[in-house]
């Protein structure tokens, strides 16, 4: 009988970008001590969150529900200049923890409508990175959705198009909609760089490589994490069976009969231990083979240096 294993995907789960989102909420706890306010989910993880508010984090749906003058994290979606706008009407000592990379796309979006382009913003319009990113330029943007929307979309004869995108999308779904577009519109620019991130892109790319060889490949992250959501619609087009797991617990047995190899990632913002959790949970399965599937050695590292560094450093 062949070995029961794990493959596990390497590189897997925190990013540069959740690093320090989540590293940002906590210094500013140690700073400045609890209540720490932070605009919707820091990161797109419920085991994150629940940690940060057992620390006294509180997590608000909008910049509208801080008290005045409180201390605001911004998540590392990003937001709109309407949101920073309203957190200054309210006077909000605002850390911002947007990612670099999502920064950068809304650099290019001002850019853009700056230059008097049509944005076509490939994304998901409910997700809030696409909500900031809209909102940096909504009078010269438009969402696309999917290859449909880009098969529909009707723009003005004399339109300029460039498209951006969501960091967290699936690379290959995205080349189709840009195909698409291109076909239909072949004037279309497109960013200096690939808006794509780094982390989605190796993710991606580790679970393609596990698919190929396991039957069945598990995906830790919570359902409203693109980037995991994505991982696991790479998974199933790559041939495996494949699942989203919020939780250890989620596992279902019945998805084991006849498995031999199971393959295990977990996305950008879902915490070790609950890999840790599921490789345990496998092996009492009879799962104690190993195997790690190489796709990327990650080395990128964002920083974030506090203002009160600045100011303890001029009191001294
Ligand atoms: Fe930044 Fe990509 Fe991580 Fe999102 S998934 S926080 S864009 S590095």
């Amino acid at each position: 009988m062949a070995e029961k294993k794990v493959i596990l995907a390497e590189p897997r789960g925190f990013c540069a970008g959740v690093r320090r989102a989540i590293s940002m909420v906590e210094q500013a706890l140690d700073h400045y001590g609890p209540p720490v306010y932070v605009r919707k989910e820091i990161v797109h993880n419920h085991h994150v969150i629940r940690a940060l508010e057992k620390r006294g984090a509180v997590f608000t749906s909008t910049e509208e529900e801080v008290p005045e003058g409180a201390v605001c994290v911004f998540s590392a979606h990003g937001v709109s200049p309407a949101v920073r706008g309203n957190a200054a009407a309210r006077e909000l000592q605002v850390l911002d923890a947007t990612c670099p990379l999502v920064s950068k796309v809304h650099q290019e979006a001002r850019r853009f409508a700056r230059d008097g382009r049509t944005i076509l913003l490939i994304g998901h319009s409910d997700h809030e990175e696409v909500e900031g990113t809209y909102g940096e330029a909504p009078a010269s943007t438009i969402v696309v959705e999917s290859v449909q929307d880009a098969e529909e979309l009707e723009l003005p004869p004399d339109a300029s198009p460039v498209y951006l995108t969501q960091t967290t999308l699936s690379l290959d779904e995205t080349a189709d909609i840009v195909g698409t577009l291109r076909d239909r519109f072949p004037a279309l620019a497109g960013p200096a760089s690939e808006d794509i991130c780094y982390a989605s892109q190796n993710r991606q790319n580790a679970i393609k490589k596990i698919a190929a060889h396991a039957e069945l490949v598990l995906v830790l992250g919570s359902a409203n994490s693109s980037n995991s959501v994505r991982m696991v619609e790479v998974a199933r087009s790559a041939g495996a069976d494949a699942h989203l797991l919020p939780n250890v617990e989620d596992l279902d047995p019945a998805w084991l009969t006849g498995v031999t190899s199971v393959g295990v990632s977990a996305g950008a913002s879902t915490p070790e231990f609950l890999v840790d959790r599921l490789v345990d949970r496998l092996v009492e399965h009879g799962y104690d083979g190993l195997e790690i599937e190489h796709a990327a050695t990650e080395n990128i590292t964002f920083t974030f240096r506090p203002a009160w560094h600045t100011e303890e450093a001029n009191t001294e």
